[in-house]
């Protein structure tokens, strides 16, 4: 087990700029430690990005990503870079089956865990024995210990909890496959549990889904501004090709040395990377080596009119299980393939034809609309895939091991899936690590 020590550290070098990393960089320089990030790309973002589309001329994120009430971490960074208010947040959640009939879950005003009771009894897509064994199953998951329950499926745990195919198909596997972007045949129980634990049954405000109203690009321009303010230094569009405890390698043949390291890069690019004489001796590197990636579909669809004007919807039993609305009228829709493994080798005109085929069953109105411009996007490497035995891969952030560089992002031991939220969760503790070499306690 690591310990946390305290580094005393004049200059830090941060490898990585996704969302690990910028919270690192910014809470150092803020704190007045010089900090050199370094990133691969021209933008800072990693996997939570924007690009620019010429097909559409729009900056287009990757995929829709989305937030909750209880991602303290992540909103926190939103805030410490004042675009907070660039979030909407949905109370209520819409279900829209085949033929359009839709239900909407919101909370109610009992308390917590109950608070979504009384709306997910008047739920039209499920019938009463269904929302017998379902509601029962919550009451019974809110009291689990769920760290005892690593090592089983959610699948599994569904079984031992007496739900069957057709609850599992309307209800469990469009919340489990889009949270944990894994199907509940293949994910650990455990984030499954904690989704329903600290955000469904947590409360309205916990549950509460938040949206970003600008590409997510947007706010990385803040978070370039605001590190450089502070004295960071920022080298965009070089890799890193080789790192240690204090030095990284890049590949352009400049070597970089600092007091210490934070390692920001995905879990892959850490392995991949780490010098040879580390990765023998720190013993957090061999986890890395055997985890394994999962997918995401992402599709922009532009439409000539509107085609849905609520501002999400979670389709009832389709392959796609979300679709939000990008503009104010309903013309332009994102949706959302998680756990996209099938979906990856097909060509973009059969993505198309199936997305749309999900939309124009939910949403038969939508059958006079013309398909102006389909934009998927594939991320074979979206996430980690958090089947029963990962938790134990994942590392520490500090090593017991002396000279060893401090590792940060999703994939590390924050106690979250593959989210935004871990990853600021494991940026912010990387960098809390480091103490103002003035204030250094020995
Ligand atoms: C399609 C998709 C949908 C998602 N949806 C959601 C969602 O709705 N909600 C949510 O909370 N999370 C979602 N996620 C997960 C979330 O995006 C990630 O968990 C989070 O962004 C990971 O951040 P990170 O900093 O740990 O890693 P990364 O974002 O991977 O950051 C690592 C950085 O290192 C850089 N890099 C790589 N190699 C090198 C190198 N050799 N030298 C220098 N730099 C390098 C990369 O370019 C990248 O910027 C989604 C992810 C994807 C892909």
């Amino acid at each position: 087990m690591a310990t946390r020590r305290s580094k005393h550290a004049r200059r830090v070098l941060v490898l990585g700029g996704g969302i690990a990393g910028i919270a690192a960089a910014l809470d150092l320089s803020q704190r007045g430690i010089a900090v050199t990030l370094v990133e691969s790309r021209e933008r800072l973002g990693g996997r939570a990005s924007s690009f620019f589309d010429a097909k559409s001329g729009l900056w287009l994120d990757n995929c829709q990503h989305v937030t909750l009430g209880c991602c303290s971490a992540y909103l926190g960074l939103l805030s410490r870079l004042g675009v907070e208010r660039a979030i909407r947040w949905d109370d209520e959640q819409y279900w829209v089956e085949a033929g359009g009939r839709t239900t909407v879950l919101r909370p109610g005003r009992l308390p917590a865990p109950m608070h979504g009771l009384p709306s997910f009894l008047r739920a039209r897509f499920l019938t009463v024995a269904e929302k017998a064994r379902i509601a029962g199953a919550l009451a019974q998951m809110g009291l689990l210990r769920r760290f005892d329950h690593e090592a089983q499926t959610f699948g599994q745990l569904l079984d031992d909890l007496g739900q069957r195919d057709s609850e599992r198909r309307k209800f469990w596997d469009p919340i489990i496959i889009s949270a944990c972007n894994l199907h509940p045949d293949r994910v650990s129980a455990l984030p499954a549990i904690q989704v329903f634990q600290d955000a469904f049954l947590a409360g309205a405000r916990a549950s509460r889904m938040g949206v970003l109203m600008v590409p997510l690009g947007s706010i990385y321009e803040r978070a370039r501004e605001a590190i450089r303010n502070a004295g960071g230094r920022l080298i965009l569009g070089e890799s890193v090709a080789r790192f240690g405890a204090r030095v990284a390698t890049l590949a352009s043949g400049q070597t970089l040395d600092a007091d210490a390291v934070i390692c920001a890069l995905p879990f892959e690019k850490a392995f991949l990377c780490a010098e040879d004489e580390l990765k023998r001796r720190d013993e957090r590197f061999a986890g890395l080596a055997r985890m394994k990636h999962s997918p995401i579909l992402g599709v922009h669809l532009f439409f000539d009119r509107p085609v849905m004007r609520l501002p999400h919807s979670v389709l009832v039993g389709r392959e796609t299980q979300w679709l939000f609305r990008k503009d104010p009228e309903g013309k332009v829709i994102h949706a959302v393939v998680s756990a996209a493994d099938g979906w990856m080798p097909l060509e973009p005109e059969e993505i198309t034809r199936r997305v749309l085929g999900d939309l124009l069953a939910c949403f038969p109105q939508a059958a006079s609309a013309e398909l102006r411009l389909s934009r998927p996007v594939k991320e074979r490497r979206a996430s980690f895939a958090y089947t029963p035995g990962f938790e134990a891969l994942r590392p520490a952030s500090v090593s017991e091991e002396a000279d060893t560089p401090v590792l940060a992002g999703d994939y590390t031991s924050t106690g979250w899936p593959a989210t935004m939220e871990g990853a600021a969760r494991s940026g912010c503790s990387a960098a809390a690590l480091f103490r103002r070499p003035e204030r250094a306690l020995v």
